[in-house]
């Protein structure tokens, strides 16, 4: 079952996630590509030429960077610069069918990787501030290298997925049956 639906989207992160995974398989390689992934996400209608969707690519880059770190100094350090550069503007928004979250609102002229930056950046830092760890992390199945976002509370999770989970678990349990 797609988690973004069953429980409470943790302050747009499985957005970022989703863009991230989706540049990295190759599915946002075109414009069109990340233009639905913001979309589905309830983000703005960008309209992308090659230019700037490169620039959101690069963007993305420093976001999965971010993502990869699991030491919550260097994180903070990382997230800090963004804000820095990128000044989120927080604003209370309300989505379709969902509660008032806090949303960065980039500048009306702000081009589509500022937008993002700004974004992530505001979503990042609460997120670090509130669960004091880098809650995320990339799957740790054979072959599949998705990043997610850690919703956990107890364990930290390793896996992107149930079904990357599962997989792990019945090929262990064969490797012993063996
Ligand atoms: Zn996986």
């Amino acid at each position: 079952m797609d988690q973004r639906f069953t429980d409470d989207n943790p302050r747009g992160l499985y957005f970022l996630a989703d863009l991230v995974n989706a540049v990295q398989d190759g599915s946002a390689a075109a414009p069109a590509g990340l233009e639905a992934v913001v979309k589905a996400h309830g983000g703005p209608s960008l309209r992308l030429t090659d230019i700037t969707a490169e620039e959101v690519r690069e963007a993305v880059a420093v976001i999965a960077g971010i993502l990869d770190t699991k030491d919550e100094d260097s994180a903070a350090e990382a997230i800090n610069s963004l804000l820095d550069q990128y000044p989120a503007r927080p604003r209370l928004a309300r989505l379709p069918e969902r509660r008032w979250s806090l949303h960065a609102q980039a500048p009306h002229d702000a081009q589509p990787a500022q937008w993002l930056l700004s974004t992530a950046a505001l979503a990042l830092a609460l997120w670090l501030s509130e669960r004091g760890y880098c809650a995320w992390g990339r799957c740790a199945a054979p072959g599949c290298d998705r990043y997610f976002i850690d919703t956990g509370r107890r364990a930290p999770q390793r896996y992107c997925s149930t079904r990357c989970g599962t997989r792990v678990r019945v090929a262990a349990h064969r490797g012993r049956g063996r």
